[in-house]
């Protein structure tokens, strides 16, 4: 029986390279429904392509011609459009590739459905991992990780429950060597030229700052139900040691390859197999020479700690720093403000903020509409001074 799929954000960096692991895998998958947001160029082509029996778009506007040209296929659209797809009786397995917070209510949705999640968008898990995480306990469900470092993580723990630390490596980004004066000159070429990994632009400026390492520690600590003060990160810069796990006996396993997301995206998918599938190329020890692993500069990347702190606080503390975060590099992706700036906005929301404990899941989305709000106001401000 070949698994049915939906991906949710199939036209993006992880959705087309999920597209190209269930390439290899004909007979293992069956591709039901894909959503796309403004790249309607691509969705056609992937539509033709795959034949999915649903597709949903972003806009309305769009449905109009796609239906047109695509009778046989349902087109939906809109938020509404997602839960749908994540929600479809004949789906088995839902790949969570869409960017920022539209990616919550489906999986909740879908979590309800009893699907399977293979997640990849970390922002459910910032914004509401308490939750997502105890609807996923209450209906059996599994949420099985695309991030590499927490498939790294899950596939180096497997089941076993006695974990001390868990080590999450960071490339460290394009200004790990950078000197302070760099970084405040910093452009957008610069910041979206990562020297490891080729992904979207919003996860990209935020490996930059090591924001996306600060989501991942959140993230880590949802999945993998561990305190704080038991997640370390280190820097390393060759990415070939995705992340680690000390045991409690004082042996650490890490998990090793070139850095590549069609393994973890692959293993989400066949889970709890492993297959031959999508060819990479084999790390060799012995070409890869040194390994080298530093200790992050906090200072330098501050948002780093905020994120440690906003995690330690709970409460809607994380929805806070992530959406301030996100407002803030969508007005730097737009030159609207500089490199250092996305730090200082978000922290002065940051500052300025009261949480509420235990929020529910409507309380969470209120919240991250209010601080989205302070925060574009607060970068009109910057826009006005500069
Ligand atoms: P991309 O920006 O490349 O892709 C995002 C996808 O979401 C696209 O298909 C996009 O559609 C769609 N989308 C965005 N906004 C909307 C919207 N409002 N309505 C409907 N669809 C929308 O992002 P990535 O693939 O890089 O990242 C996806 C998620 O995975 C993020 O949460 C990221 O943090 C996480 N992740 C990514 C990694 C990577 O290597 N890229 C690694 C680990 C995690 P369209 O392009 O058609 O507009
Ligand atoms: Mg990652």
């Amino acid at each position: 029986m070949r698994k049915k799929i939906a991906i949710l954000g199939s036209t993006g960096s992880i959705g087309t390279q999920s597209l190209e692991v269930i390439d290899k895998l004909p007979d293992k998958f069956e591709i039901i429904a894909f959503s796309a947001g403004n790249n309607i160029q691509l969705l056609k082509k992937q539509m033709k392509k795959y034949s999915p029996k649903y597709v949903s778009v972003k806009n309305e506007t769009d449905t109009i011609e796609l239906q047109k040209e695509f009778p046989k296929i349902k087109i939906l659209y809109g938020d509404e459009g997602l839960i749908e797809l994540a929600t479809l009786d004949e789906v088995d397995t839902l790949l969570v590739a869409v960017s920022g917070k539209i990616g919550l209510n489906p999986t909740i949705e879908a979590i309800k459905k009893k699907k399977n999640i293979a997640l990849a968008n970390k922002e459910t898990l910032v914004m509401a991992g308490d939750i997502v995480m105890k609807l996923a306990r209450e209906n059996n469900v599994k949420i099985l990780p695309v991030d590499s470092e927490h498939s790294a993580i899950f596939q180096c723990i497997n089941g076993n429950k006695s974990v001390k630390n868990l080590i999450i490596t960071a490339s460290g980004g394009p200004f790990r060597t950078s000197t302070q004066n760099e970084l405040a000159n910093a452009n957008l070429d610069k910041t979206l030229a990562h020297p490891r990994w080729n992904m979207g632009k919003k996860i990209t400026v935020d490996s930059a700052t090591l924001m996306n390492k600060g989501l991942e520690v959140i993230e880590a600590h949802h999945l993998f139900n561990i305190d704080y003060e038991n997640i370390k990160i280190v820097i390393h810069p060759q990415s070939y040691v995705h992340s680690a796990v000390e045991f409690i006996d004082g042996s650490i396993i890490a998990q090793i390859g070139i850095p590549s997301m069609h393994i973890p995206i692959q293993y989400a998918l066949t889970y709890p197999n492993r297959i031959e599938g999508i060819e990479t190329e084999s790390f060799d020890f012995i070409k890869a020479g040194k390994l080298e692993f530093y200790e992050p500069d906090y200072e330098k990347f501050p948002s780093l700690s905020l994120a440690f702190k906003a995690g330690k606080l709970g409460g809607t503390y994380p929805i806070c720093m992530n959406a301030a975060n996100e407002e803030a590099v969508f007005a730097f992706l737009e030159n609207k403000i500089k490199y250092l700036d996305i730090y200082k906005i978000t922290r002065s929301v940051f500052d300025d903020y009261k949480s509420i404990s235990n929020p529910t899941l409507n309380q969470i989305l209120i919240e991250d509409e209010k601080v989205r709000e302070l925060t574009k106001k607060l970068i009109k401000k910057y826009e006005e001074n500069q």
